[in-house]
């Protein structure tokens, strides 16, 4: 079956300095490999597309990436050299590879004018967020022209994890839960619980967020959110809709990145339906075998596996 992948990572020699922090979390050895399969397109990632049935990956430069450059006119500098450089590869593949852009979200206008021209000019498919820009999240309110500018585009802005912007208290003494294995989660869930909460679906009301890892844990807590939600005093805070699930199932989609376990993805299923979830691996950091093994031995239907695989990301990306 036709396979689409969205949450696919690469770097390149000018900005593979951006993903060291990550770097941190794997041993040395490993490490090395991660990074020459980043750099890489054409001697491991295309043969192993091949060998695992892979027809397309969309890529995205490695987190945290340009969202931690310090110096503001560098990082504006730099989300255009990465957008070219993405733009090149995939003109050299362009059946195999697609692309989100990196944007300078330290300069939220220049940030939507590299959207503007990622999108349009380039042909990129839409963003990767990398979590926090220095402290800022994606509800702010200076960010709501990029909210604007991607829903006129008609492109989704993915939100992928990162490490926190300081470390919280009860993970202190505890740092091997700093990470993909578990902070990374309630980080990303939490920041896009900040988007809806902060009303950015009320106002860009065909907006699309995509989150990876099979949608970081708020698929299963949908029912509770709507509960609480309801007997809350809200703390002055007003949603247009009466659910906070009705953003999250209308303006959210998740992918299969990173989780290959039957239970969560037919949870995923149950909550959201089968037109709001998409394969992913999340290469280089995970396995192509293992994904892919997982998506097509599913108990799924051939109809769900289908929108799963490539049919909703072709929708949701023009492809
Ligand atoms: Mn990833």
């Amino acid at each position: 079956m036709r396979k689409i992948a969205l949450e696919e990572h690469f770097t390149t020699e000018a900005m593979k300095h951006y993903s060291l922090p990550g770097a941190a979390m794997f041993d040395p050895e490993q490490w090395e490999t991660s990074l020459k399969r980043l750099l890489d397109f054409t001697d491991v990632r295309l043969p192993q597309m091949d060998q695992y049935g892979i027809d397309m990956e969309v890529l995205s430069l490695i987190s945290p990436g340009i969202q931690s450059e310090k110096d503001t006119a560098t990082a504006v500098r730099n989300a255009t050299l990465s957008n070219d450089s993405l733009a090149e590869i995939v003109a050299k593949h362009p059946t195999r590879f697609s692309g989100f852009a990196a944007l300078p979200l330290q300069a939220p206008q220049a940030a939507v004018a590299e959207l503007e021209r990622a999108v349009s000019q380039l042909g990129l498919r839409g963003a990767m967020i990398n979590g926090h820009t220095h402290g800022e999240y994606l509800d702010a309110d200076k960010y709501l022209p990029l909210w604007e500018r991607a829903e006129d585009l008609g492109v989704p802005l993915y939100l992928h994890p990162a490490n926190s912007f300081d470390t919280w208290h009860n993970l202190r003494g505890h740092e091997e839960l700093i990470g993909p294995m578990w902070s990374w989660g309630v980080e990303t869930a939490t920041h896009a619980l900040r988007i809806v909460f902060s009303g950015v679906f009320d106002r860009f009301p065909k907006a699309t967020l995509v989150l990876g890892h099979m949608g970081e844990s708020l698929p299963g807590m949908l029912w509770r959110l709507d509960s609480r939600w309801a007997f809350s005093s809200h703390r002055g805070v007003k949603l247009g809709k009466e659910r906070p699930s009705d953003y999250i199932r209308e303006n959210i989609m998740i992918t299969t990145s990173g989780v290959c376990a039957p239970a969560p993805l037919l949870g995923s299923l149950l909550a959201l339906g089968a037109d709001r979830i998409m394969f992913s691996t999340d290469y280089p950091m995970e396995g192509n075998a293992e994904a892919v093994d997982f998506i097509d031995h599913a108990p799924i239907s051939e109809t769900d596996r289908a929108k799963i695989c490539h049919l909703n990301a072709e929708r949701l990306l023009g492809l």
